[in-house]
């Protein structure tokens, strides 16, 4: 897609095909390359070929040239792509090596997401980098990514193999993108009837429908669809606090059965922990809570004084939990 704006130091601008000198300086640089997928540039001709070739339109693609504001040259290029398969904007760039150690890459990108954001929603943004490479780490961090898993990857011509780091940031959603940042939101600033208790990954909130008494919900902190998407620390504390959360309904509730299902599929795709005390006989048919078609009529809506019953008897007992224990 073609941008153009300015940051502090910095002009963005669309790469042009006669830009292909300007690029050759990195494009043909073998110590930039290093961790690069794409094979060394030997000739200015071929960086010219590349630039005319490539579809500077693509809507899912920002891959822009960058200008120094100081004397206008071209010192780098690089940006986001769209990857529909994980949700999330893959950062890549490359910068002249005498350029190297300034902070520009951290600062256009900063920028370019402020710029996409204003376009669509961005729910992620990635990257992978060799594990080598800790110039790309401190990028990484400098744009609030965090470490998820170990990867790897491989150069174009297959010459190379990096074993590789994958990085990612999760982004809060505006309320009529994600129905949970919405419900987070409103919770933060104190207005939803429906919250319990804050633990250190999610929100603890009543259902808003009690067709089964005592329907709980943990919202992950995380605008995430996959428990593959957090930082594994985060993942261990949510499954922790998921594992708290339930065993708060048993004992408040003291259901049959507590089931555990982790959803994320609906608005915004931000998954989220329904925990259900189950009760002999609470369903037409032995079976998930999902054959109930009404669950959601108005019907079931708690009253003021059920709900704050329900609330304090949940808050009661998660008070008494002590989450170093559970899990261990
Ligand atoms: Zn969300």
């Amino acid at each position: 897609m073609k941008v153009n704006f300015e940051t502090e130091r910095l002009i963005i601008r669309p790469l042009v095909p006669d830009d292909a000198e300007a690029a050759f300086r990195w494009c043909g640089d073998p110590n930039v390359n290093t961790y690069m997928i794409y094979p060394l540039y030997h000739r200015v001709e071929d960086v010219r070929t590349w630039l005319e070739g490539r579809d500077a339109d693509d809507p899912d693609n920002y891959d822009e040239g960058i200008c120094l504001k100081s004397t206008g040259e071209l010192i780098g290029s690089g940006g986001m792509r769209y990857h529909p398969e994980r949700n999330a904007w893959e950062i890549g760039y490359n910068i002249r090596a005498d350029q190297w150690g300034h902070g520009y890459t951290g600062e256009y990108l900063t920028a370019l997401l402020d710029v996409i954001r204003k376009e669509r929603p961005v729910e992620a943004i990635d990257g992978i980098f060799a594990a080598e490479n800790s110039k790309s780490r401190r990028v990484m961090e400098k744009l609030g990514m965090v470490y998820v898993r170990d990867t790897s990857f491989d150069k174009l011509d297959g010459s190379q193999t990096f074993p590789a780091k994958y990085y990612r940031r999760n982004l809060p959603q505006p309320a009529e993108h994600c129905g949970v940042c919405e419900r987070i939101e409103m919770t933060r600033n104190g207005l939803n009837p429906y919250f319990v208790k804050e633990l250190e990954t999610g929100y603890v909130v009543i259902g808003d429908h009690q067709r089964f008494e005592g329907y709980t919900l943990l919202l992950c902190k995380e605008h995430a669809t996959e428990l593959s998407q957090l930082a594994p620390g985060f993942r261990t504390a949510f499954l922790r606090d998921m594992a708290m959360t339930a065993e708060a309904v048993e004992r408040a509730f003291h259901p049959n059965k507590v089931n555990y299902e982790l959803l994320g599929a609906g608005k915004g795709r931000h998954m989220h922990w329904h925990i259900f005390p189950r009760r002999k006989g609470d369903t037409p048919k032995p079976g998930p809570v999902w054959q109930v078609q009404d669950m959601n009529d108005d019907r079931y809506l708690p009253s003021a004084e059920k709900l704050a019953e329900l609330k304090s008897a949940l808050r009661k007992e998660l008070d008494l939990i002590n989450p170093s224990i559970i899990l261990r």
